[in-house]
């Protein structure tokens, strides 16, 4: 929208037309500048840094530099223009600590949905960052156990996560799907039940099928889903998070990472390629989404490089910002708040100085200022 002023007032849009300046105590000049929300990024591991180790750090020094780094890098990812994130795995649900900390003011971070620690079976993915919970029973425990914390550190925006298959970037199995249908549908059931939705983590396509017939609210990397399992994921209103970027990295590192890993990345990356493709045919929902920290990634924030995947892949730049703004906000269950530039929402923004629709590397080259809830950061 050309020549269009914004009213801020007390952290939230209060009006967005022509000629309200007059209701400002203080103008700031934005002429020849682009605004836009402020993007999300629906899959960061906050404690993790991103250097080739990052997955064993949580380990190697403990929670409380764990926790510290959760700051930190919540902090940069602010900064640089990533003003809400949801946080999908760490240690000792450190990130809902954080999470806390920022909503009260400790610290200056982005708004972070947190997942805390990812629920996974014995056979996880990363236990590092799990809470391991094999039977039903355990389910039950996991799910509950999650719903009180959240309740407890006054987090409104719930959200779970599990882990169903093993992970592409290390040595081990992708395998088979680590919960079987009976008890996916038991954990979309008691979470949806308690008003909390649910992320997994499925990379094989036999786990990513069970995750998607059991309902699950977003299927995170998804690499390889067959046509019919696309119709039923928009049929169920399930959403995509792509996470491109992270295994285009790895299929590149010929010569740092084993040919092992190069190979595994590069035919994760064709299957990425194809369902991403089919899933935009098909209008299947797809939000942004990164896996920021992952090992090899380098620093937080990372969604501008996943911006820049999308585009390679054939999203139009209009349609990726969509998917980091407005869709991530609504997958979430909180586009009252954020998403878009609207009287009543919050008023986080980017300030570029380059129209982001013809040149999406503008949020990271052309990058002016950050607004969280109407405060300049950066
Ligand atoms: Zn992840």
């Amino acid at each position: 929208m050309p020549d269009t002023d914004v009213l801020v007032r007390d952290g939230r849009i209060s009006a967005v037309g022509k000629d309200i300046l007059d209701h400002a105590d203080t103008v700031v000049d934005g002429c020849g500048l682009y605004l836009t929300p402020g993007i999300i990024d629906m899959h960061v591991h906050s404690t993790w840094d991103g250097s080739a180790i990052s997955e064993d750090l949580d380990e190697m020094y403990g929670s409380y530099q764990a926790f510290l780094r959760s700051v930190l890098n919540v902090e940069a990812t602010l900064k640089h223009g990533v003003t809400t994130i949801r946080e999908v795995g760490s240690p000792h649900d450190i990130s809902v600590e954080t999470a806390w900390a920022m909503e009260h003011g400790y610290i200056k971070g982005c708004r972070i949905i947190p997942c805390g620690s990812a629920i996974q079976s014995i056979y996880g993915h990363v236990p590092s960052i799990g809470t391991i919970a094999n039977t039903k029973d355990e389910l039950l425990y996991a799910i509950r156990a999650k719903k009180a914390l959240f309740v407890k550190k006054g987090i409104r925006c719930q959200w779970i996560k599990i882990m169903d298959t093993g992970g592409a970037a290390g040595l081990e199995d992708i395998g088979p799907s680590m919960y079987d249908l009976d008890q996916l549908s038991f954990i979309v059931h008691e979470a949806h039940r308690l008003h909390m939705k649910v992320a997994v983590h499925a990379v094989s396509q036999e786990g990513i099928i069970e995750c998607i017939r059991a309902g699950i609210d977003t299927i995170e990397h998804g690499p390889d889903i067959p046509d019919e399992y696309l119709d039923m994921m928009k049929e169920k209103n399930l959403t995509l998070v792509p996470t491109l970027a992270i295994y285009k990295l790895l299929s590149e590192g010929k010569g740092v990472l084993s040919d092992f890993m190069v190979n595994r990345s590069l035919l994760v990356t064709q299957q990425q390629r194809s369902t991403f493709a089919r899933a935009r045919a098909k209008g299947v929902r797809i939000a942004l989404g990164t896996d920021a920290g992952s090992p090899l990634f380098g620093p937080h924030p990372v969604a501008f490089k996943e911006m820049t995947v999308m585009e390679e892949y054939g999203m139009p730049a209009d349609e990726i910002i969509t998917s980091a703004t407005e869709t991530a906000a609504e997958v979430l269950g909180i586009d009252n708040e954020i998403g878009s530039i609207e009287a009543g929402k919050l008023a986080d923004f980017d300030v570029l100085s380059e129209n982001p629709y013809k040149k999406i590397t503008a949020f990271t080259e052309n990058l002016v200022s950050v607004y969280l809830g109407g405060e300049l950061i950066h």
